[in-house]
């Protein structure tokens, strides 16, 4: 499929992508999600009956399966 960005010109490849949710305030990390992403610009277009399939997932097990390190981007780096 075509990339929707006008004036792009790539298409749309099958990936698995990273997102980050917020709920409540606290954010999680989800790995693996499939999706569409133009090979030019990197536009990705979520399957959101999928994401919500996981959301509810989550719920029901709510163990990560991996932990990861935040950083802030702070004044002082820019
Ligand atoms: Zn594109």
């Amino acid at each position: 499929m075509k990339c929707t960005l006008r004036d792009c010109s790539g298409e749309y490849q099958e990936r698995r992508v990273s997102q980050v949710f917020t709920r409540d305030g606290q954010s999680f990390v989800v790995e693996g999600i499939p999706a569409m992403v133009c090979d030019v610009c990197g536009d990705t277009i979520l399957n959101w009956s999928t994401v919500d399939r996981l959301l509810r997932a989550i719920e029901v097990r709510p163990e990560p399966e991996k932990f990861l390190p935040v950083y802030l981007f702070d004044k002082e780096v820019a």
